[in-house]
């Protein structure tokens, strides 16, 4: 206990010294004592007394509340600290400050928490000719020509040689750095190679221009590399982070509790924030970046588990004893359940059955046979006497749904209408008067028409059909129709476990895998776009429509647009249209421009065969159900991630035939575009599909939860350090679950983090 009470009065002391001797004297003390509400006299020995005070009460009395008030109270003269301009940094002017504020760096928080892009580490620097993927290198070397290119976009181009070759290097839009380099300059560049007809080069990459070889800082050998802009430099960014540092560290709070940085083996934070900006050691670095990952995900995970345990404490107040219907349904299917299927099933039913809501993730393949088993669950809640609403994120997938509900519950004692924008105003109102009344069991329509204003008279169960493109802020609005309602959501973007706590940590998941129908693989091939490659595939796109087969021909953008080179559904169409290599065939186009009832129209002739090749944009990714479908081709492919073109595919070969897909790249593509998705060739799985696609986009959160910036770390990658975030979890629940929700005082920075840093998440932990 007592090493507490030591810590904290060499953290006064330290606290002390700087304020005694910093130039800004006058401004802290006057400034401080607002902050702190100090119950007597402005002064900073009036905040030093409380301070000591309550250190006397907490060793006097042992009463651990004392201390973390005191701790408290040290946060907030931190967080005074932390939000001060940077100006208070010696050396940074107001002109300065100007051009740290183009980076986005006003306070000494911002400046502590601009991180380093990348380090140089000067024992390991690449090979100019060495450069020969889309990836990041190290370069060093000399400048051997400067040159302004003028254009809409000017830039200056550098060739860089070193013993091996040289490289060309662009700076776009960054001309002024013209004055700045000349034949023979010495400089590092760090960036990522991109490849230009075939040639690498680099793009605005990060640089230090090393003048003469004693001024390198032969100390250290890894050195920081920090986001750029105008008039500043890596030497100069590096001089004021270290007075930052020098100044601040002390009073760098660590609000994890020391017991959960002991178990997770977690360094300080102050040592940590250090390290990332001037690492001792490769190892150092490695452990700060680990453990400010650690607290980043832990945070996020926080919320989750927050939200969990009040979920948990709610009793949603009714049973699903009858399984009448449900039995019969699953009796009449016209086919056995898979393995896999009876298990979800029986998972998503024991959690109906439970007090508390059901918060469950079905993710599954498309084909795998998530909506019947989605079905059978909606049964058992209906048989209860309750309402359910099954839900999908677009018109055409929602009257799919409704088609195949007509199919299957045949038979069965359920009354279910649409609900979707195609209907005319009297028809929704009748439905909506319906569910009111308690007439309709269950509704299918789109998300946006359950969400607005209908009012059920017993809802039990949503069941949403995400596909991938349901975000964490739109659970949150859904709950909010009711807390305690039981709510399924599926997934056609299947990913593995440790990303699916990322993106779906309020919920439990349960996976199918195994497919209900002989699949046949479907054939893909990647291929050049040129001129005999595509004769080839219109050739068997126009052998497929004899047999009565259907093609998608799937393009990146609607129409032709000046500013963007891609290749257009409208234009392809058109000319498709008076081409000889489409004679005889029907041709259609969709996208998400046309009104609904346009797009049901296109559909149903598609469906029917009188549209033989759809021209379309990725409209069709979301669960557009057509069984002769068995060819899709994709034009200027390398634009779409795997998981999306994964999606395409599965649009293809649904009633088991051969089924055949070609990715057309675009001509001189990076020749790791090709490598990317040359994966599609080799697998159909959709959860490896998924790892690769991480593996080459790196960072980014697979399901769309971006948009509302949960799932974006500062530092933290998800795929990378997927460990850490398991780890994060756990040691997010366990905290949660031991302290009764977070509520212990040696939490209080802890909270106050929470609190101030995180308020608009938490409204999500919140239930009711
Ligand atoms: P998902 O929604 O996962 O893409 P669906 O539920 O739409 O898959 O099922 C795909 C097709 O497989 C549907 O035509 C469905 O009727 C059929 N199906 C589902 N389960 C089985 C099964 N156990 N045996 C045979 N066919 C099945
Ligand atoms: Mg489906």
């Amino acid at each position: 206990m007592l090493k507490g009470k030591e810590q904290l009065t060499e953290l006064f002391a330290a606290v002390r010294k700087q304020l005694v001797s910093s130039a800004d004297r006058e401004e802290w003390g006057t400034s401080i004592e607002p902050l702190l509400k100090t119950p007597d006299d402005g002064s900073d020995s009036a905040l030093w007394s409380a301070l000591e005070e309550l250190l006397k009460k907490y060793v006097s009395f042992g009463e651990e509340k004392f201390l973390w008030e005191a701790v408290a109270r040290l946060a907030r003269l931190s967080d005074w600290y932390l939000s001060r301009p940077v100006t208070i940094i010696s050396g940074v002017g107001k002109k300065r400050a100007e051009k740290l504020a183009n980076l986005g760096i006003e306070t000494v928080a911002d400046l502590l928490h601009h991180y380093p892009r990348a380090y140089t580490d000067r024992r390991y620097v690449d090979q100019i000719a060495d450069v020969d993927e889309v990836k990041y290198y190290t370069l060093y070397g000399e400048v051997l020509s400067v040159q302004v290119v003028r254009g809409r976009n000017p830039r200056l181009e550098v060739r860089l040689g070193d013993d091996s070759g040289s490289i060309r290097v662009n700076f776009w839009n960054q001309t002024y750095l013209a004055d700045k380099f000349t034949r023979g300059t010495k400089l590092f560049c760090f960036g990522r190679a991109d490849f230009y007809r075939g040639r690498p080069q680099l793009n605005n990459p990060e640089f230090e221009i090393i003048g003469s070889p004693e001024k390198l800082d032969e100390s250290r050998s890894i050195m920081p590399v920090y986001p750029l802009s105008e008039g500043l430099s890596q030497r100069r960014l590096r001089s004021w982070l270290a007075r930052a540092l020098d100044f601040g560290r002390p009073l760098l709070t660590d609000s994890l509790p020391a017991d959960l940085r002991r178990e997770n083996e977690l360094p300080p934070r102050p040592w940590s924030i250090r390290n990332l900006h001037e690492p001792e050691t490769v190892v150092a670095l490695e452990q700060a970046r680990k453990r400010l990952i650690f607290e980043e995900f832990f945070y996020f995970q926080l919320i989750f588990a927050l939200h969990n345990w009040n979920v948990e404490t709610i009793s949603k107040g009714r049973e699903y004893t009858a399984a009448e219907q449900r039995d019969r349904f699953v009796d009449s299917l016209p086919f056995e359940l898979t393995g896999d299927q009876h298990q979800v099933l029986a998972e998503i039913e024991s959690d109906l059955c439970d007090s508390a809501p059901v918060h469950r993730l079905l993710q599954g393949d498309v084909g795998t046979g998530k909506t019947v088993v989605a079905l059978a669950a909606i049964l058992r809640v209906i048989d209860s006497g309750y309402q359910a609403a099954l839900m999908a994120p677009t018109e055409v997938l929602a009257e799919q749904h409704y088609r195949t509900a007509s199919e299957l519950l045949n038979g069965i004692k359920c009354s279910y209408e649409r609900l979707t924008g195609s209907l005319s105003a009297p028809k929704k109102e009748t439905v909506r008067h319906r569910l009111n009344s308690g007439e309709l069991d269950l509704v299918i329509g789109t998300h946006a028409l359950i969400q607005e204003g209908v009012d059920f008279s017993r809802l039990g169960f949503i069941v949403v059909d995400e596909q991938h493109r349901f975000g964490v802020d739109q659970r949150r609005r859904l709950r909010e129709k009711g807390p305690s309602v039981d709510m399924l959501i599926m997934s056609a973007t299947p990913i593995p476990r440790s990303l699916a706590m990322t993106a779906y940590g309020d919920l439990e998941v349960s996976t199918l895998e195994e497919f209900p129908l002989q699949r046949r693989r479907v054939q893909t091939r990647v291929l050049d776009r040129t001129a005999p490659n595509r004769r080839q595939v219109y050739e068997h796109v126009r052998q497929l429509a004899r047999e009565d087969c259907r093609s998608f021909f799937i393009f990146p953008a609607i129409e032709k647009n000046e500013s963007t080179e891609l290749t257009a559904a409208e234009d392809a169409f058109q000319r498709a249209q008076s081409s000889e290599l489409f004679a005889g065939l029907g041709l259609g186009l969709l996208h998400g421009r046309l009104d609904s009832e346009e797009k049901k129209s296109v559909m149903d002739r598609f469906r029917r065969g009188e549209i033989q090749v759809l021209f379309s944009t990725t409209v069709v990714e979301v669960g557009v159900d057509v069984p002769e479908a068995s060819c899709l081709v994709v034009f200027e492919a390398e634009r779409f991630g795997l998981a999306q073109l994964h999606q395409l595919r599965g649009r293809i070969g649904r009633a088991g035939q051969q089924a055949y897909c070609y990715l057309f790249l675009n001509q001189a593509v990076a020749p790791g575009s090709r490598e990317r998705l040359q994966v599609l060739e080799r697998t159909d799985d959709g959860f490896q599909v998924a790892r690769r696609d991480l593996q080459f986009r790196g960072i980014g959160s697979p399901t769309g939860t971006e948009q509302s910036g949960w799932g974006e770390f500062e530092i933290g990658n998800v795929w990378e350090d997927r460990e850490i975030m398991s780890a994060a979890r756990s040691a997010a629940e366990k905290l949660v679950a031991s302290t009764n929700g977070l509520d212990a005082p040696r939490l209080a920075l802890l909270n106050q983090k929470l609190h101030s840093t995180y308020a608009d998440q938490l409204q999500f932990a919140r239930i009711g």
